[in-house]
């Protein structure tokens, strides 16, 4: 695994001295970050490409009946019953990852990974990136892009920032970093603890084609999220959907300039 023995870590934390409360970050030295960058696969190229400088996708481009499922802030306890309803339903999704979560839990990424799913970044300490410097921002970025890569293998090309909070330096380190920053346009709110029902209704009230849907299968008990997803698959299906992973998405159907914005989205976790 080539791209794996470049990825080297040093026992310097860039992001320790400023945020002295917080969990060692790991480095990764620029060097080791741009040889891993030009490692890019003809896929991982065309997905990169789809973004544009300082916008983040919120959906795809609409042009086909396809939407991408997404679950962020695992790995954690309901990760394992998450994968099990995708399985169960023969649905890709898209896991947005935390490091702290990756380094926890190393097997049920790498079990994640093998059953089809797409993993992103979702940095590693879960801060909101507007209120860290350009330094911490890529530390949070690379940490856990390279967490990701040692429990995988998988160099990830997409990034989401935590509660959607994005200004242009934290698209730039994103992008420095080959990866394609990804919003959504549906939120299902599962976060407030909705029950299943309104998690179902608010997915498939508002999902049209081309959409990227929002849940969170860790950050609290995700028992309403997980009774939800093959519910949500089956109605959207009823309705004529099928799912993709967020790459696939967006590659088969590419986003127009309506479904880019540079604005952050608003949700709390
Ligand atoms: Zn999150």
């Amino acid at each position: 695994m080539g791209v794996v023995a470049l990825i080297t870590r040093g026992g310097d934390d860039p992001a320790a001295s400023a945020s002295g409360a917080d969990p060692v970050i790991p480095a990764i030295s620029d060097a080791d970050i741009a040889a891993a960058a030009s490692q890019l696969g003809p896929r991982d190229q065309e997905l990169v490409n789809i973004g544009r400088t300082g916008v983040s996708i919120n959906r795809a481009g609409g042009s086909r009946p396809y939407v991408a499922l997404t679950f962020d802030d695992g790995p954690g306890a309901d990760t394992p019953a998450v994968l099990a309803a995708l399985k169960k339903a023969g649905v890709p999704a898209t896991f947005f990852v935390v490091g702290t979560g990756v380094k926890a839990n190393p097997g049920t990424l790498a079990a994640t990974v093998a059953a089809g799913h797409e993993v992103g970044v979702h940095t590693w300490n879960h801060r909101d990136m507007t209120t860290l410097s350009a330094k911490q921002q890529k530390a949070e970025i690379t940490a856990t892009a390279g967490e990701i890569l040692s429990a995988t293998g998988i160099a990830s090309r997409l990034f989401r920032a935590p509660y959607g909070s994005v200004d242009p330096s934290v698209l730039a380190q994103a992008e420095d970093a080959k990866l394609l920053s990804v919003l959504w346009d549906v939120d299902t709110l599962d976060w407030t603890q909705p029950t299943a029902d309104q998690i179902v209704e608010t997915a498939v009230s508002q999902a049209r084609p081309g959409s990227i849907i929002l849940m969170h299968d860790s950050g609290g008990d995700r028992a309403a999220t997980v009774a939800a997803v093959p519910r949500i698959i089956a109605a959207l299906r009823a309705k004529g959907y099928e799912f993709a992973t967020v790459g696939d998405l967006v590659i088969s159907d590419p986003p127009g300039a309506a479904d880019m914005s540079s604005e952050s989205r608003t949700t709390q976790q």
